[in-house]
C-alpha cells in the first residue's frame, strides 16, 4: 500500500486494550482514564479479519500494544490466529513487561517474534515513582524471560525525561554492554494526559546522546526491524543504543504504519485525532471490499507530518491510542 505521498505503508500498530495495570506519569492521570465496555473493545475474531484483510493490501507487519496488551486475557490465542497468517512476517509485542515472565514463553511459541519492553529507570523507588505503584523487580523479570524465549530482538524503549531520569541515561546505555538488548530513548510526547508535565520534561534527543557518549564512544550498527530510530552500539558490545526524537526530529517522511485501536479505529497518524470506524463496519456484516475500502480511505487521510509541538490536545491519551 502507498499513500498519496508514496510512503510504502506496510506496518500495523494493533491496540488489543486500552486498560493498563500502571498509571506512568506521561501517558495517563493518577485515576486512569474511564476504560472502554467489553462490547466496545474489538473481540479477537474481529482483529484477526481486520488484519487479514491488511495483510491482503500489504500489510507485512504487526505490532501488538495498548494499553498493556497482556492484561487481556487469552493474548496467546490471538498471537497464535495472527502467527498463521500467510504473508504476515513479522508479529510483535510491546508491553511494560509486568506480566510477561511467565507468558514469554507460550507468546513465543505462539508465534511472538520479538517485543519491546518499557523501562525509563533502572530504580525500583523511582520505578514505582513513574509508573505509579508498578514494580521494578517484574519488569526486569519479564525482560529476563524475553531474552531466555529467544524473543529476538528484544528492545527496551525509555522515555527520557528532564528531571524525572535524566540523571541514569547513561546507566540505561550501558545495559547494552552486558546484555544483548536494544535501549532506544524516546522524547517525551505531549499526548499524555498533562500536556503541561510533558512539556516541562522534554528532553531533546541530542542532550540525550550527549549524557550517553559520555561513558563510550558510539558507532553505527544494525538491528531487525530498528524502525525510526538508527541504531549505535559501544564497540564489541551485544547490545545497542537508539534515539527516536519524534519532536526534535521528526520521521514523517518515513513513516511506514498504521494504527487500530482497541475500540476499531484506524488511525492514519499517532498525533492526529482523524479516524475511520471499522468496527461500526465490521458489526453491521461489511464484506471484505468495504473493509478494504476503510483501509484506503485510512491512506487517503495520512497527513504529510504530525504536528505535536503546536497541538493543543489530543482526544485520546497514549493508553487509548495504543503507543
Ligand atoms: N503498556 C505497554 C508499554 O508500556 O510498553 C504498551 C503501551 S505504551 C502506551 C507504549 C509506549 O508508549 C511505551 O514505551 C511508553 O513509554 C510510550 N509512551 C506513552 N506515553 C508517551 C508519551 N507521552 N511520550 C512518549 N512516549 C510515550
Amino acid at each position: 500500500m502507498r499513500d498519496r505521498l508514496g510512503r510504502k505503508i506496510d506496518y500495523l500498530r494493533v491496540s488489543v486494550t486500552d486498560r493498563c495495570n500502571l498509571r506512568c506519569l506521561y501517558c495517563l492521570p493518577p485515576q486512569g482514564v474511564r476504560p472502554k465496555t467489553h462490547e466496545e473493545i474489538l473481540r479477537y475474531e474481529e482483529i484477526v479479519r481486520l488484519v487479514e484483510v491488511a495483510v491482503s493490501l500489504g500489510i507485512r507487519r504487526v505490532r501488538l500494544t495498548g494499553g498493556e496488551p497482556l492484561v487481556r486475557l487469552g493474548l496467546t490465542r490471538l498471537v497464535a490466529a495472527l502467527a498463521a497468517i500467510p504473508g504476515l512476517h513479522d508479529l510483535s509485542l510491546t508491553t511494560n513487561g509486568t506480566l510477561l515472565a511467565p507468558l514469554a514463553e507460550e507468546l513465543k511459541r505462539a508465534g511472538l517474534r520479538r517485543v519491546n519492553i518499557s523501562l525509563d529507570t533502572l530504580r525500583p523507588e523511582r520505578f514505582r515513582a513513574v509508573t505509579r505503584g508498578g514494580t521494578l523487580a517484574d519488569a526486569w523479570a519479564g525482560i529476563e524471560a524475553a531474552l531466555a524465549a529467544g524473543l529476538h530482538p528484544v528492545k527496551i524503549n525509555t522515555v527520557a525525561m528532564a528531571g524525572v531520569n535524566d540523571d541514569e541515561l547513561a546507566d540505561l546505555a550501558e545495559l547494552t554492554r552486558r546484555f544483548p538488548l536494544h535501549v532506544r530513548f524516546i522524547e517525551v510526547m505531549p499526548l499524555g494526559a498533562d500536556l503541561d508535565w510533558a512539556g516541562a520534561h522534554v528532553l531533546p534527543m541530542a542532550a540525550v546522546r550527549a549524557a550517553v557518549e559520555k561513558v563510550g564512544r558510539l558507532e553505527p550498527a544494525q538491528v531487525a526491524g530498528a524502525g525510526p530510530a538508527r541504531a549505535w552500539r559501544f564497540p564489541g558490545a551485544p547490545g545497542t543504543v537508539g534515539f527516536i526524537g519524534a519532536l526534535s526530529e521528526t520521521f514523517c517522511a518515513r513513516c511506514n504504519r498504521l494504527r487500530l485501536t482497541a475500540d476499531g479505529k484506524l488511525k492514519p497518524c499517532l498525533a492526529s485525532d482523524v479516524e475511520v470506524d471499522v468496527r461500526g463496519l465490521l458489526r453491521r456484516g461489511a464484506g471484505n471490499q468495504e473493509l478494504e475500502g476503510a483501509f484506503r480511505q485510512a491512506l487517503e487521510l495520512k497527513p504529510s507530518h504530525h504536528d505535536l509541538a503546536s497541538y493543543p490536545g489530543h482526544a485520546r491519551v497514549m493508553c487509548q491510542i495504543g503507543g
